[in-house]
């Protein structure tokens, strides 16, 4: 995740910071009424994730979560999804704790975060260890201690970076705090709990963190689509109906395991600017999903399985396989 600083300092160091300081162009807010759910379905209030989620070609997956109530089935890619997020959480705070307890004179992050790696990754799994226990049919072992083996390899990524640009800084400064320096480039909120009724949105909307003030972002890992980016336009919504606040930037931190390399692939994330096109093409699929709700209506399944996401927590129900 502290990929992210250096994207974002790269990307205000290569525009001199026009691109992120530029007056905005987006009219369509999140407080503003003219993006708010028709008055028809104001009763109506769905997960920022399900309303999302556009991979489905018909919107099945909306039908089946809030007409029919039907769970998605745990899978191992929604499994080590869970996994990898809560990595992160638990890296930026490990680091945090760190940089807020220990001064410049024998500051060493990196071999801090590399003695705790293992207990890290432990801490990591632990958390969704019931929904590994309960994944029919039972993962491979292989493939259970590859996984551990690169959940270890981004805690040892995410360690190189946040001590390089640290060591950086403290290099840079004479008179500086490592706190300091640590909550002004890692400045990551990953707390928040949005209320944004207008949109549609069930309480609380949870974006998985906000840089900076600036940049609202969520983690996901799997296979990439493009339509992806519609959860950082659904939270910047979210968030400036929430706070009456300008969100105009957003990242999707795309993970890719490393496996066979030492390092996660992050070849997806980049600042996205949240336009109103892509915010106008988000409130035409969440009234779409929001139809749906309303008339009970199951829109059925496409005309080819191949039109179907692999991963589609709901291949069986659709597929019967
Ligand atoms: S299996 Fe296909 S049709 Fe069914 S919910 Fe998933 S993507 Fe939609």
């Amino acid at each position: 995740m502290h990929y992210i600083t250096i994207l974002f300092e790269k990307m205000y160091e290569r525009t001199k910071g026009s691109i992120l300081e530029a007056e905005s162009t987006i009219r369509l807010r999140g407080y503003s009424p003219q993006s708010w759910a028709p008055s028809e379905f104001q009763d109506l209030k769905l997960p920022v994730n399900a309303i999302a989620y556009a991979i489905c070609p018909t919107s099945r997956d909306t039908y089946f979560y809030s007409v029919k109530d039907m769970e998605a089935e745990q899978t191992w890619e929604r499994y080590t999804g869970r996994v990898i997020d809560a990595m992160y959480r638990i890296i930026h705070n490990a680091c945090k704790d760190y940089a807020d307890s220990n001064g410049a004179r024998d500051f060493d992050i990196y071999s801090h975060l590399l003695e705790q790696a293992d207990d890290l990754v432990d801490q990591a799994l632990r958390k969704h260890q019931s929904v590994l226990r309960k994944l029919d049919p039972k993962p491979a072992e292989a493939d259970v201690t590859t996984f551990a083996q690169d959940l270890k390899k981004i805690v040892i990524f995410e360690a190189l970076i946040t001590a390089a640009w640290m060591n950086f800084e403290l290099a840079r400064q004479r008179d500086t705090n490592p706190g300091h320096i640590y909550q002004e480039y890692f400045d990551f909120n990953m707390d928040l709990g949005l209320t944004a009724s207008h949109q549609g949105f069930k309480s609380p909307a949870t974006p998985d963190f906000i840089y900076r003030h600036k940049v609202i972002g969520d983690i996901k890992s799997g296979d990439w689509h493009q339509s992806l980016e519609y959860t950082v336009v659904a939270y910047a919504l979210a968030y400036e109906e929430h706070t009456r606040l300008d969100m105009d930037f957003g990242v999707i931190l795309h993970v890719e395991l490393p496996s066979s390399r030492r390092v996660p692939g992050h070849y997806n994330t980049n600042l996205i600017y949240l336009d109103d096109d892509k915010r106008i093409r988000f409130l035409a699929l969440r009234n779409r999903k929001l139809e749906i709700v309303a008339s009970g209506n199951d829109p059925g399944i496409p005309a080819d399985k191949d039109e179907c996401d692999p991963g589609c927590p709901f291949l069986s129900f659709c597929w019967g396989d």
